[in-house]
């Protein structure tokens, strides 16, 4: 399938951005929008993605370097203060988010807030320690940025200093909180507690956790006793050897199994559509990933599809993108067989990069109530409408959560 046919079906449009990737040309290399997440992305020395609002409100994240290489399908570009992506002889015009005002602030502490916090399409996401027990083994899953595991933990007022800034400039309403895997029964979780519960006493935000499932069921009760909303435990991949092969310490020291125990149980404890397990598409052959998305919505468990990014143009890779497409609508149908609502999670999943599958012939979509990605008067933000979350997972006032 060519960029030019691609480019008119937004779904097919940002699986094809996220695996083969899009360059950037000089006028809009030149914008803000673009030039300061560059600029900010080599000062912090790290990976800052562009969000790119594709026709019919999708979301897609690239990162920013790998814009810079000349062999991709598509280009950004800019004219009279309007962006496009040009695919072939076909183009379509999309929106840019601004950077983040808050990337450029630092905490009392000194600490750049972008190092901190990453917002992507409303939600905040923060990584508050580097400890993990795989990587003191070297066992670290591949996929895990080393380098930033290097640094100090931050302390919970550099945390809240951070939310607080992204909240007040509205870029955050939700937060993702991520933890590695220590040795002890909690399995990571009691490293998050004292963020999350000031999280929890100071704003009235939803907060969503990835963690290690803990070695008991007793510490997934802990868990939602603090007042997390969604739970991940990641499995990643749903075949064992490449379970193994991409995240070896989740397998010899916690086992696939546990992870399937950890995430049965708790789907019966926190509310239906809470607990989610990411499936990465491409790292393993369609049918087994097809085959997880089976077992673990049987479970109650809501699949979670980030795509596989290989950014290069070739013809193996257009292959790929057409073979990887069907995996959505069958995670659609799954989750209308299990009676699971992807509510919550969809807006998690904006910036994963799952995408609906009524782009490849599924039904109408649940989408459009939820994926509304609005551009804010002052242009900058990035707000979602979330009052039926809100409302449907009965989160309390922050004043009732710490006692
Ligand atoms: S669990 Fe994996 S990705 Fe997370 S910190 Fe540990 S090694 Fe890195």
């Amino acid at each position: 399938m060519s960029a030019s046919t691609t480019i008119k079906n937004p779904g097919l449009l940002k699986l094809d951005l996220t695996i083969r990737g899009m360059k950037i040309s000089r006028d809009a290399l030149a914008t803000p929008e673009i030039s300061r997440t560059l600029r900010l992305s080599q000062e912090i020395g790290a990976a800052l993605e562009l969000d790119i609002v594709l026709p019919e409100n999708v979301m897609v994240n690239i990162p920013i370097r790998e814009c810079l290489a000349e062999d991709r399908p598509y280009t950004l570009t800019e004219k009279d203060g309007r962006f496009f992506i040009i695919g072939g002889d076909a183009k379509t015009e999309v929106w840019v988010a601004p950077l983040a005002g808050f990337y450029e602030k630092k905490t009392s502490t000194g600490v750049s807030m972008a190092k901190i916090g990453r917002t992507y399409a409303g939600y905040l996401a923060i990584s508050p320690t580097p400890v993990c027990e795989f990587i003191f083994q070297e066992l670290a899953c591949r996929y895990c940025d080393l380098e930033a595991k290097k640094g100090r933990a931050w302390s919970v007022e550099e945390v809240v200093e951070t939310v607080e800034a992204a909240v007040a400039e509205g870029v955050a309403e939700y937060i993702c909180l991520n933890v590695g895997y220590t040795d002890s029964p909690d399995g990571g979780i009691a490293l998050l507690e004292p963020y999350i519960k000031a999280i929890k006493h100071r704003f009235d935000l939803l907060v969503c956790v990835q963690a290690q499932p803990p070695t008991s069921d007793e510490w997934i009760d802990a868990t939602y006793a603090m007042g997390i909303d969604s739970i991940a435990y990641n499995l990643e991949a749903y075949d064992p050897d490449v379970f193994e092969g991409i995240a070896p310490g989740k397998m010899r020291l916690i086992g696939r199994d546990r992870y399937f125990e950890a995430l049965k149980y708790a789907a019966k404890i926190f509310p239906s559509g809470a607990v989610v397990s990411n499936l990465i598409v491409g790292l393993e052959s369609i049918a087994s990933t097809l085959k997880g998305i089976d077992m673990l919505a049987a479970l109650g468990v809501i699949p979670t599809l980030p795509v596989y990014r290989l950014a290069t143009d070739s013809e193996e890779t257009m292959g790929r993108v057409e073979a990887m497409a069907p995996v959505f609508l069958h995670l659609q149908n799954a989750l209308k067989r299990n009676k699971l609502s992807p509510t919550w999670i969809s807006h998690f999943n904006l910036a994963l990069n799952a995408i609906d599958g009524h782009y490849f012939g599924g039904e109408a979509p649940l989408g459009q109530r939820w994926q509304k990605v609005l551009k804010s008067k002052h242009g900058g933000r990035i707000a979602h409408s979330i009052s039926n979350v809100r409302r449907r997972l009965r989160v309390r006032p922050a004043d009732d959560e710490v006692g």
